[in-house]
């Protein structure tokens, strides 16, 4: 591949990389741009002291699902903070539904959607993205809440859901991404005959490890060479032009 492209990491836990390997991520050619998400509160707080430190990190604020909720105070607390910083993010995100943390412990269901509910309007509200983790069953929840808020702009990151959400999606608008899975995941490889390539976005969802041929090694940017060289043999086109692609929807789509 051409060595002057640029990618953008759509999807990345830059908080979450110990010091010395956050370096190896930003100290390197391939990756230009990284949307920042965050988890929590300290996380977001991480995330926007990075941002200010370096202007390629895109920060997103929000709360990921697949932890047990929040006080209704400490939800409320991040929300206001949210309410401060708006001007700073690019983004609400991480947020959505618990669909793993579901598998071990009883969760309260309604909360859990009125509490990303409350984010999806934040996004609305601001007219920023919505960063949204959602896993097969929960799409569709997350979808109608999506839409209800009138949102413009909602990213389906890793994105696992059944045809006729990706195809509720994609008309919509919107865009999904794909991670390194699609190195050995077939689901992943069959979505991306199915997403045209200026609704897909690609990301590390670093510091996750992965497996299959990837087992043991670091999440790093090279990866996403992978990544954009699988995409461009399912799609039977120039690796040039998948990469370009991809990188044109997500500066649109992130306002970059
Ligand atoms: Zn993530």
């Amino acid at each position: 591949m051409n060595c002057d492209l640029s990618l953008i990491d759509a999807h990345i836990h830059l908080d979450q990389y110990d010091e010395a390997t956050r370096s190896l991520v930003t100290e390197q050619s391939i990756v230009s741009d990284w949307i920042s998400v965050s988890t929590d509160l300290r996380s977001a707080e991480r995330t926007l002291a990075l941002a200010r430190n370096d202007r390629r990190i895109h920060p997103a604020f929000g709360w990921h699902p697949e932890q047990p909720l929040l006080s209704e105070e400490a939800h409320e607390q991040l929300l206001r903070w949210i309410d401060r910083h708006h001007l700073s993010m690019v983004a609400v995100g991480e947020v959505g539904l618990p669909y793993y943390y579901r598998q071990q412990e009883a969760v309260d269901e309604v909360l859990y959607e009125k509490r990303l509910e409350s984010f999806i309007e934040r996004a609305s509200r601001y007219d920023v993205p919505v960063i949204l983790h959602g896993v097969y069953e929960d799409v569709p929840t997350i979808c109608q809440l999506v839409e209800k808020h009138s949102v413009r702009r909602a990213h389906f990151h890793w994105y696992k859901g059944d045809e006729r959400s990706t195809d509720r999606i994609l008309s919509n608008g919107h865009v999904v991404s794909v991670t390194p899975d699609i190195l050995y995941k077939e689901r992943t490889r069959e979505l991306v005959k199915r997403v045209p390539l200026e609704q897909l976005l690609i990301e590390t969802d670093g510091p996750w490890p992965y497996e299959g041929p990837l087992r043991g090694e670091a999440t790093l940017p090279h990866l996403l060479m992978d990544v954009v060289r699988t995409i461009a043999q399912l799609k039977r086109l120039p690796e040039e032009e998948v990469a370009t692609q991809i990188t044109r929807t997500t500066r649109r789509f992130y306002d970059l």
